[in-house]
């Protein structure tokens, strides 16, 4: 996509705007952003379904902006997987091979080697109405896949499925697209989908993208305050501070022993839950961060506590606590492990 945007009732409500990005072949890609963000429209304008407003899209060297659906050899997989009630699901998946007028022998060979992929072998002869959701989900993913399609393009098409199908579904499409090498992009806005599929994730948020990164890079080191307070469960938590001669001034709290590379005057600092200690007695740093605890949450592999700090909430995640709802507190953590943003959001590399 080059400089792609897309606007909707005469340029009020801009879906998307600017979009630069690349997919390589065989890449599987997550579109990641809160609802409203633009993910779906992307996609839609990658499938041909909407024309961008400006900017030009290619496969490979060839520019489809313009070029029907049809044409771009793309399958599009919805949420709402619409099967033809009145249709098998061997009839369903062999379809579009029909509609292409694919000779009969070579469609029952390429619906079988599909149902074999998904696992639907034994449901081929059921009607959609007497499976269950989540082989309902595998169907119309082989009917996708059955076209042998260059693009396969996905829109939160987990979403209707229970919490552990939606898990298993999850590794299962991974291991059809790695099997297929099918160029993919996904969309959903759920960063644990995204997190596990995506060798690379285009977060949006406001029809824009806020970083193109693999899953690993973009935990580590998200370029942004609001990436940092999307990525994660709970997410990064950012302490509001000031530059002072170079060092780093907590509004709550005292100095860093944290160098202020920034000519920034505000800036904030971010620490993941995990990296955050919380202690009942005074720790031995010259430095800490006062609260006081709001919740004590027991969720078995770890301990997870909410601390008020100054009028907002610091999530922490530790192995155990005797910290209390009520105990005064002071948080620590390592300024190795703390991110420093400036005043505008942007991280100070
Ligand atoms: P969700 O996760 O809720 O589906 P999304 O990130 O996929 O959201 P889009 O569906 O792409 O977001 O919508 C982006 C913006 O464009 C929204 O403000 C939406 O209301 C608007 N929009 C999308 N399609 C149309 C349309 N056909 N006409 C007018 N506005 C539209």
């Amino acid at each position: 996509m080059r400089s792609v945007s897309k606007y909707f009732d005469g340029g009020d409500t801009v879906a998307n705007y600017k979009l630069d990005m690349e997919v390589d072949d065989g890449e599987f890609v997550v579109f990641l952003g809160p609802s409203g963000c633009g993910k779906t429209t992307a996609l839609r304008m990658i499938a041909g379904l909407e024309d961008p407003s400006e900017g030009e899209i290619y496969f490979d060297d060839d520019r489809v902006d313009g070029t029907p659906p049809a044409d771009r050899n793309v399958a599009m997989v919805f949420q709402n997987y619409a099967l033809y009630p009145h249709m098998t699901v061997r009839e369903n998946i062999e379809y579009p091979l029909k509609v292409r007028g694919v000779p009969p022998e070579e469609r029952d060979e390429r619906v079988a080697q599909v149902a074999e992929l998904l696992h639907i072998e034994d449901q081929m002869e059921s009607d959609p109405g007497e499976i269950s959701g989540g082989q309902r989900q595998r169907t119309s993913l082989a009917r996708a896949i059955v076209r042998e399609p260059s693009v396969f393009l996905l829109d939160e098409p987990l979403s209707n499925l229970d919490a552990k199908l939606r898990l298993e579904m999850r590794s299962e499409l991974k291991r059809i697209q790695n099997e297929l090498g099918i160029t993919t992009v996904y969309v959903t806005h759920n960063q644990e989908e995204a997190m596990s599929m995506g060798d690379k994730i285009v977060v949006l948020n406001d029809g824009t993208i806020r970083q193109v990164a693999d899953p690993e890079e973009l935990y580590e080191r998200p370029r942004t305050t609001w990436v940092a307070k999307f990525i994660g469960s709970p997410p990064m938590n950012l302490f509001e501070g000031e530059n002072r001669d170079g060092t780093v001034q907590l509004a709550e709290g005292n100095s860093l022993p944290m160098p202020a590379e920034t000519s920034s005057q505000t800036v904030s600092v971010g620490v993941r839950p995990e990296d955050i200690d919380v202690s009942t007695a005074a720790p031995n740093t010259d430095w800490t961060v006062p609260g006081t605890v709001k919740t004590v949450e027991p969720l078995g592999e770890y301990v997870l506590v909410n601390v008020e700090v100054g009028g907002s909430v610091v999530n922490v995640k530790v192995p155990t606590t005797d910290a209390a709802a009520g105990d005064g507190v002071h948080l620590t953590f390592d300024p190795s492990d703390a991110y420093l943003y400036d005043g505008d959001g942007e991280l100070v590399a």
